[in-house]
């Protein structure tokens, strides 16, 4: 598997995403992607990683993979990193072109068909106007209309009716972030008993409509210092999260190893750690129920798989992260498939009716809340051929 191109793909309309297209010498091709930090993966795509793949005799993903692995830059979720991942779900949706076999028949095969999912309850615009990761970007259009799937305004607004509209959808898992203005107010110091009982009050209201019939996932974007979420722990408690996720950030190992068995609560953490190093410390301390790792950020489904294999040594479940890009959407749902301790797979409803379907075509096919993949080769997911004939991207290859 020789790399004749590599080109990169960058929108104008969405200052986050970047896909990498390796190009082989037979005429296939590969998409990759990688979420933050577009124009700086860009230009470390072109400058750093193209010279390294293209003269490679094999770009097999283990073995670009290694090849890609830099002295400097090894651990940690910057620029080579975060290139990494991108290039290597690219590489083994080429593999998968090349043979006609998906991804997850590469990655061993399905150990089921489908996988309940749970809707993430951002907007259509949620990160995606500028490069801000703070709430002055989550694209509040100040009404909650269902059928513009603005479901972030709709968990402040109206939250039991948002829950039975997923519900009757099919949909039996959510998740929403009511807590991070408070924590933005005080750099997550501080939260005051009436921020508190006012924001419990959402969880309240989805219970008093749908019961435990629904998945409760809390997001807390490890915003907090310890106490302050402690308290919102003890809150929720009550209302039966299914998890609390990031309620700190996740190198604070031990604070969240206290939390975790001071309440009870099932903690989920990972999309932003990388790596098997980055995890097995989770592991280790008994601070993580729930790994939600992010194939791209993690490294790329290479290493994604292998933190998944050492997350089950810990009898630790995977709950594959979504926001992050259609693609990554696609390789996450073909790992969670092939991975016996996968439980659920994140996705937004907001971004795969806009966006995601504005920008790609071959989405993992949603049914009765259950996610699935085709029978397509790779990955599955393909630009729009429209997309590609705008003058609303930046395009730049690098050639052998
Ligand atoms: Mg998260």
């Amino acid at each position: 598997m020789k790399i004749a191109k590599v080109e990169t793909i960058r929108p104008l309309d969405h200052p986050n995403i970047l896909w990498i297209l390796l190009h082989d010498d037979q005429g296939n091709v590969g998409l990759g992607e990688t979420f933050f930090g577009q124009s700086v993966i860009e230009e470390y795509v072109h400058a750093s990683a193209a010279p390294i793949l293209l003269g490679l005799k094999s770009a097999l993903p283990e073995i670009a993979h290694l090849a890609l692995t830099p002295y400097a830059g090894f651990q940690g979720g910057g620029v080579e990193q975060r290139t990494l991942g991108g290039i290597d779900i690219g590489l083994w949706d080429l593999w998968g072109k090349r043979t006609n076999l998906p991804v997850v028949d590469l990655l061993g095969g399905g150990v089921r068909d489908d996988i309940k999912i749970y809707n993430t309850c951002a907007g259509p615009d949620y990160v995606r106007k500028t490069t801000s990761q703070h709430t002055k970007n989550w694209g509040l259009k100040g009404t909650a209309d269902s059928s513009k799937w603005e479901d972030l305004t709709a968990f402040f607004e109206r939250p039991a009716e948002l829950a039975r509209e997923l519900l009757d959808s099919g949909i039996k898992g959510m998740k929403i972030w009511p807590f991070d203005p408070a924590a933005e107010a005080t750099n997550g110091a501080y939260i005051s008993q009436e921020d508190l009982s006012k924001t419990l009050k959402i969880f309240e209201k989805i219970r008093n409509e749908v019961g435990m019939e629904m998945d409760l996932m809390v997001e807390l974007h490890g915003l907090w210092q310890r106490t302050p979420v402690e308290m919102i722990m003890h809150g929720l408690a009550e209302f039966n999260p299914y998890w609390i996720e990031d309620p700190i950030r996740p190198d604070a190992i031990d604070a969240i190893s206290f939390l975790r068995e001071s309440t009870g609560l099932r903690i989920a953490t990972g999309e932003t750690v990388v790596g098997r190093r980055g995890v097995l410390p989770l592991l280790q301390k008994n601070a993580v129920d729930i790994l939600t790792i992010d194939t791209q950020w993690t490294g790329g489904l290479t290493e994604a798989r292998k933190v998944a294999t050492l997350a089950d040594t810990y009898a630790t479940a995977i709950a594959p992260h979504d926001c992050t890009g259609p693609v990554s959407l696609a390789a996450c749902t073909h790992l969670v498939l092939s991975q016996n301790n996968g439980i659920i797979q994140e996705t937004v409803r907001a971004y795969l009716n806009t966006w995601y379907s504005d920008f790609t075509t071959g989405m993992p096919p949603i049914k009765d809340g259950r996610i699935s993949v085709t029978r397509d080769p790779g990955h599955g997911v393909l630009l729009n051929p429209e997309l590609l004939k705008s003058d609303r991207i930046i395009r730049r290859e690098s050639v052998a």
